[in-house]
């Protein structure tokens, strides 16, 4: 269908069908306002097509791989033999379940669907341009406007993601053959993810990270066990060093990196010292993986014309409503910044809903998981000791450690732990940070007792089926307490 220049009007324009933007407009559906999405890609945005979910996707089955074929201690041998492109076309379907599954949603929800690419005229006027030769485009009027736009991955001069054999998460995740090297650029959340599935795949994988550890922000203790099992499966670090330049020596690649300045690693951008060519480190590669953050997309936008500022990186900034500096538009997701997770922007989306539509909502980050993928999995929840230290509690802690866990045993996976912050003088619980199997689903108990203002005693005497990961968490509750049964207590 051919749309001609018409004007429309709605309650509510969302921009950006990603988890902020979808969870937004379904949100608003439910609450009775008019709600147009619009979309230029995919429902399900970065997290469901080229993220969360095919990361995901791509690690279960990478992990089945790798522990048939490890699996000697358990009496079974087996060396199972990996398609990539089977494996691939399986991520495939998951995803496109999932993208249909909200496109249905939404529409069962009264969300007014568009395809097309948003851009503000004013501050109540969006044009869409709609995609394919001879669509055309239409104006928008919206009462409110939500914008969920979400980020894309950085990329480092000189490496450009049209070149084939540099790769971005989203390229990196859609490969029909297994490469037989891979450069590794960034330890973060999906430079340590990626370079475990490449790894399990067989492939030589070789990071290059230019602070002196991986995964900025987590504790030391959190990430010991997952560095030990990255080193267990073949995986080189060089830290301090900056990824510069590349080049196509004759075969694959040659990736050059160079010392990184202080200034990363007082976390300020990345810059390389004198470039010295005894210091500098040639790896050669078949291919690269960049993985050195994301952006926020607020450039393409024309926010000026609604007058919706952003800061110096372009993180639209807002108030704990999720509002803008313009009072009916709202941002959600990674384009109103970090934490950039989806499940921060769906809660956000909801909120900006629930706001538009008169009700009392707020964002409320004290209970704001975090999970990074690895192999163990970390995840952490509201404070760590040191943070409850710096806001004036004082923290008592408990730790459990998976070695004592029966479950963890019998899984043939006891490396980590549970570990809880609690205030002492009432033992409300502040935080906890875990390193385990399903470490992932292992917090969200200790979420819901930060949210509901539970204590160390209600978690430790909630009796935990037994024998089960979850446990753990009560063990290390009963372990601050001076009570744990089946670890020493502190
Ligand atoms: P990140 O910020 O987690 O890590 C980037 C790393 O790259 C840092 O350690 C940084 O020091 C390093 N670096 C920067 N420039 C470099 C250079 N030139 N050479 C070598 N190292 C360099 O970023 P990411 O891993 O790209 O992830 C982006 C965002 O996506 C994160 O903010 C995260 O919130 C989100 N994400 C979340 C999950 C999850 O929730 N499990 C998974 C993937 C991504």
């Amino acid at each position: 269908m051919v749309v001609g220049d018409v004007t429309t009007g709605t309650d509510v324009l969302v921009i950006g069908a990603g988890p902020a933007g979808y969870v937004a407009a379904i949100r608003a559906g439910q609450l009775d306002l008019d709600v147009t999405l619009v979309e230029k890609d995919a429902y399900g945005g970065t997290c469901l097509n080229h993220g969360c979910i095919p990361s995901k996707a791509m690690i279960t089955a990478t992990d089945v791989a790798h522990e048939a074929r490890h699996a000697e201690e358990m009496g079974i041998h087996a060396d199972p033999a990996i398609d990539l492109s089977g494996m691939v076309s399986w991520k495939d379907g998951v995803v496109d379940q999932l993208t249909s599954g909200v496109e249905k949603l939404c529409k069962a929800n009264g969300v007014n669907l568009l395809e097309g690419t948003a851009v503000f005229a004013d501050e109540h006027t969006a044009r869409i341009s709609h995609s394919g030769e001879g669509q055309g485009s239409e104006t928008i009027e919206f009462e409110h406007a939500i914008v969920a736009t979400g980020s894309r991955p950085i990329p480092i001069p000189d490496f450009s993601f049209d070149d084939e054999p540099i790769l971005n998460s989203r390229q990196a995740l859609a490969l029909d053959s297994v490469p037989d090297s891979l450069a590794v650029v960034g330890a973060g959340y999906i430079g340590m993810e990626l370079a475990s599935v490449f790894a399990k795949l067989g492939t030589e994988v070789t990071v290059v990270e230019a602070l002196d550890a991986i995964l900025p922000g987590y504790d030391d203790d959190l990430k010991r066990p997952v560095k030990q099992r990255a080193n267990d499966l073949g995986i080189d670090f060089h830290f301090g060093y900056a990824a510069t330049e590349w080049y196509e020596p004759g075969d694959g690649i040659r990736v050059i990196a160079e010392p990184a300045g202080d200034a990363a690693a007082d976390g300020g951008e990345v810059q390389v010292e004198e470039p010295d060519e005894d210091d500098r480190l040639e790896l050669d590669v078949e291919k690269a993986l960049i993985a050195v953050g994301r952006a926020p997309v607020s450039d393409t936008l024309e926010l000026e014309a609604a007058g919706v500022e952003t800061d110096e990186n372009g993180v639209i900034e807002t108030d704990s409503r999720a509002r803008t500096n313009v009072d009916h538009i709202f941002a959600v997701g990674d384009v109103a910044g970090e934490p950039m997770l989806a499940h921060k922007g769906s809660a956000e989306g909801q909120v900006a809903a629930e706001v538009i539509a008169g009700e009392p909502a707020a964002l409320d980050h004290q209970a704001m998981p975090a999970v990074v993928f690895t192999d163990p999995e970390i995840a952490t929840v509201g404070m760590t000791e040191t943070e409850a230290d710096e806001a004036g509690f004082d923290p008592v802690v408990g730790e459990f450690p998976l070695r004592a866990s029966g479950r963890a045993l019998t899984m043939g996976d006891s490396d980590g732990f549970v570990k809880i912050v609690a205030e002492e003088s009432d033992g409300y619980v502040l935080g906890a940070s875990i390193v385990a199997p399903e470490a992932s689903e292992l917090i969200a108990e200790l979420g819901l007792a930060i949210e509901l203002g539970a204590t160390l005693e209600d978690v430790a005497s909630t009796v935990h089926a037994h024998p089960t990961l979850s446990e753990s968490v009560m063990e290390a509750a009963e372990n601050a307490l001076g009570q744990a049964i089946h670890t020493l207590n502190r």
